[in-house]
């Protein structure tokens, strides 16, 4: 744990009397967790700072979390302190204003590719970013406040980003924390219910995107979400990225990735993994992300090709060279 760096956030925290909440686009419950998680903490803590969640993109499907602040005059950017939660990449920050805060803190989980601010809190092996906030109110109790609906959005972050607490790094840190945050009364049958439930268009779509995925030589599978499908089952961008984990249980199928064909006619690619480490293939796509769960963008069937021959060629390699996978 990093308790110097958790203090000089705190110490930069109470010499603000405005602070902005960033996070990155697309977001999912980590990046809406962790940053309404903090964001809820500071104003029971300190309720005469002026603090905002500004961001410029939203979540439908984690729409049940609420709504953010309405946009604020620029000025009031030019004295507050920026904090930007879960985001890897300044390209990624979901408001392109951040850059005008006076300072900045990078509270993060992902594999550092970039440093974007003079104040960097950054461990990889946590499991959530929101896992770091429950760590951050966990140390500093005497000077933090939390309530029931702090607690949910941070625990929301926590089981989303982990897999519901199935992947690798997920520790006894991990679920200790989680335990914090249970403690102050979550409603988790609301909770799940608001995380697992579709729409009966979604089974349509789902029974329909298991007739299509692909398998290589190797074992990667994967799905093209064409604009056409995406149209034909009434699906929105989230609904239709969330195929991904329609096939994260394919015996053999180390990799599988999902190809959803964005209205720019961009194709976002959401790549997932056990074992093999995916993200540097990422990155030569303009992307990124952890090892076993990355994201990256292509802009033809060409390219998307490309990027599966070169996901089966790293699987191959990898089954060659070890044992014991599943
Ligand atoms: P996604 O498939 O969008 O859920 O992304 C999986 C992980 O990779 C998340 O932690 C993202 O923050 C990260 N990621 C996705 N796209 C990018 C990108 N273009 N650059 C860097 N990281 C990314």
């Amino acid at each position: 744990m990093n308790k110097k760096k958790m203090q000089a956030i705190l110490d930069k925290i109470k010499e603000y009397n405005r602070i902005i909440l960033f996070r990155h686009s697309r977001p999912d419950g980590d990046a809406i967790g962790s940053t309404k998680g903090l964001y809820t903490i500071l104003k029971l803590t300190y309720p005469k700072k002026e603090i905002y969640l500004q961001n410029s993109d939203f979540s439908d499907y984690l729409s049940f979390l609420g709504g953010e602040d309405s946009p604020i005059p620029e000025e009031l950017y030019s004295d507050a302190l920026g904090i930007v939660l879960d985001t890897a990449t300044a390209a990624r920050i979901s408001n392109r204003k951040y850059s005008l805060c006076r300072e900045l803190i990078k509270i993060d989980h992902h594999i550092p590719i970039e440093s974007y601010a003079p104040t960097e809190w950054v461990e990889e092996e946590r499991s959530s970013c929101s896992e770091m906030i429950a760590a951050f109110y966990d140390s500093n109790r005497g000077e933090l406040k939390i309530n029931t609906e702090a607690a949910t959005y941070i625990y929301c972050g926590m089981v989303t980003d982990s897999g519901r607490f199935r992947f690798r790094d997920v520790s006894s840190e991990t679920m200790r924390l989680a335990g914090v945050m249970l403690s102050c009364g979550i409603d988790t049958d609301r909770l799940f219910a608001n995380l697992y439930l579709k729409d009966f268009n979604n089974f349509k779509f789902e029974a329909y995107a298991h007739g299509k995925m692909k398998l290589t030589e190797n074992g990667v599978a994967y799905l093209f979400v064409s604009r056409k499908m995406q149209k034909k089952f009434g699906l929105s961008g989230e609904d239709a990225s969330a195929s991904v984990s329609l096939m994260d249980s394919i015996r053999g199928s180390l990799i599988w990735i999902a190809f959803i064909e964005c209205d720019d006619g961009s194709i976002r690619v959401r790549l997932r993994s056990r074992f093999v480490t995916v993200n540097s293939l990422a990155e030569r796509y303009s992307g990124g992300g952890h090892a076993c769960a990355a994201g990256a963008t292509v802009h033809s069937i060409a390219e998307m090709k490309k990027l599966v021959s070169e996901a089966d060629k790293l699987l191959g390699e990898y089954k060659r060279a070890n044992e014991g996978w599943l």
